[in-house]
């Protein structure tokens, strides 16, 4: 961690003379503890290694992309092989059809997939989709929701313009009304209904998704002829073998997949129903490494342990045991730990804590004890974790909420956060 001559500090004094405020995007530690590793040297299982070489227990999971374990021997394997046999080329391998009748298998609205690099490439293709199929412009999207970084999705306004957001009418998340009232505003200029499966914003209480919210949502594309989009990046094979929303009951046109499906190797897909095939062979998309045969090999090894084995069962288990434990041993420090989202993809924030004094301590004393928690954005768990590493976490976070009653009337505020309380 970030110890004078520590190999984390030395790296991050280099980083800030070549790389963009000493690291960019979601994987900066600029929003952090101080003493969260920025650099990691390996992984393997349900951990990591930082560059000084401390092990942590780690419910990040790379933002994601980890879902059967780090450094998996039967994927990476997979990957390995096929690389050795080509992997970028002048054409596809077989394996791109492969994969397009396994992944339209496994999802239930799925007749036909498009593969590309990222989460962000498939939401916007499914934005030139609706376009295209409806003739439309306009957008709804959930106010906060994440889709990518790409400008029509950005969350900074920092160097887009007005234009490249303009079409878009904003709801809240499980709010029917609200939602009503969007589709209204787009009247008949309606694409598209973007909906994230669960609410799963940064520095805020996760929530899962209303059924009548997700039918409504179903009933305005119809009633409007818009598609219907879910956006699976996160969340998609954490709660179902199939699309999220298949767990409230409603299909929708295209969803978006991304980050775990291949387990941390370079692809993502967006699937689509019979009705949006035609606007989906209208639109030119591509990308010089979008036909990769590695990461398509890794994707049918994750996706035939997904069938195969109790992978999901196994996390929800793991899950359950945690939070469970979480909040025995807040309540019996007497502090109030609030846990939402679904147990696969936890998030922890404490009450009476607007600028996360708390959670920054705790979070902190968690990784002294060698588990990495995040204080602000949503964990996940991942199948290669046991439920002694659950053990591990739990006594770790007893020890932490002693020291967090122990400290409680002295935290003073977290200064990189006070955005949060301006
Ligand atoms: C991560 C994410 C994206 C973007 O995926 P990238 O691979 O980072 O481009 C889109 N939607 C959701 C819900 C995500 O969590």
């Amino acid at each position: 961690m970030s110890r004078p001559n520590s190999q984390d500090r030395n790296l991050r004094e280099r980083a800030d003379k070549v790389i963009p405020g000493g690291m960019f995007g979601h994987q900066s530690t600029r929003l952090l503890p101080d003493d969260y590793p920025q650099f990691f040297s390996r992984a393997k299982g349900a951990r990591l290694w930082d560059a000084d070489g401390n092990e942590l227990l780690d419910f990040m999971c790379a933002y994601g992309p980890n879902l059967m374990g780090y450094a998996d021997d039967a994927i990476d394997n997979a990957y390995v092989t096929r690389m050795r046999q080509g992997d970028t080329m002048t054409g596809p391998t077989g394996l791109i059809v492969d994969l397009a009748e396994q992944m339209t298998a496994l999802v239930t609205h799925a007749d036909w997939a498009i593969f590309c690099k990222n989460g962000g490439d498939a939401t916007q293709i499914a934005l030139m989709i609706a376009r295209a199929h409806t003739g439309r412009n306009t957008v709804i999207l959930a106010r906060g929701a994440y889709h990518g970084a790409a400008p029509w999705c950005a969350t900074r306004p920092v160097g887009v313009t007005p234009g490249e957001k303009a079409n878009q009418v904003f709801c809240d998340y499980n709010d029917i009304a609200s939602l009503e009232a969007a589709a209204a505003q787009a009247g008949d200029d309606l694409a598209a209904i973007f909906a994230a499966p669960m609410k799963h914003d940064t520095f805020t209480d996760q929530a899962l998704p209303d059924p009548a919210y997700a039918r409504r949502a179903r009933d305005l594309c119809d009633a409007a002829g818009a598609l219907l989009v879910v956006d699976d990046v996160r969340a998609g094979l954490r709660i179902a073998r199939d699309c999220s929303w298949s767990t409230v009951g409603v299909q929708p046109d295209l969803s978006s997949w991304g980050k775990c499906f291949a387990n941390g190797h370079p692809i993502s897909a967006l699937l689509g129903s019979e009705v949006a095939r035609r606007a989906a062979g209208r639109i030119f998309t591509t990308g010089s490494f979008w036909y990769q045969a590695a990461p398509m090999a890794a994707a049918l090894e994750t996706l035939r342990r997904v069938r195969e084995t109790d992978y999901l069962e196994h996390i929800e288990g793991l899950g359950e045991r945690l939070r469970r434990g979480l909040a025995e041993r807040a309540a019996a420090a007497g502090l109030g730990l609030r846990q939402t989202g679904p147990v696969t993809m936890p998030l922890f924030l404490f009450e009476d804590d607007p600028d996360l004094r708390q959670g920054f301590f705790w979070s902190s004393e968690m990784l002294r004890r060698g588990v990495y928690v995040h204080p602000w954005h949503n964990m996940f768990l991942c199948a290669a974790m046991t439920t002694g590493d659950i053990d591990q976490a739990l006594d770790a976070a007893e020890g932490s909420f002693k020291a967090l009653r122990g400290q409680l009337g002295s935290l003073g505020p977290v200064e990189k956060l006070s955005f949060l309380t301006a």
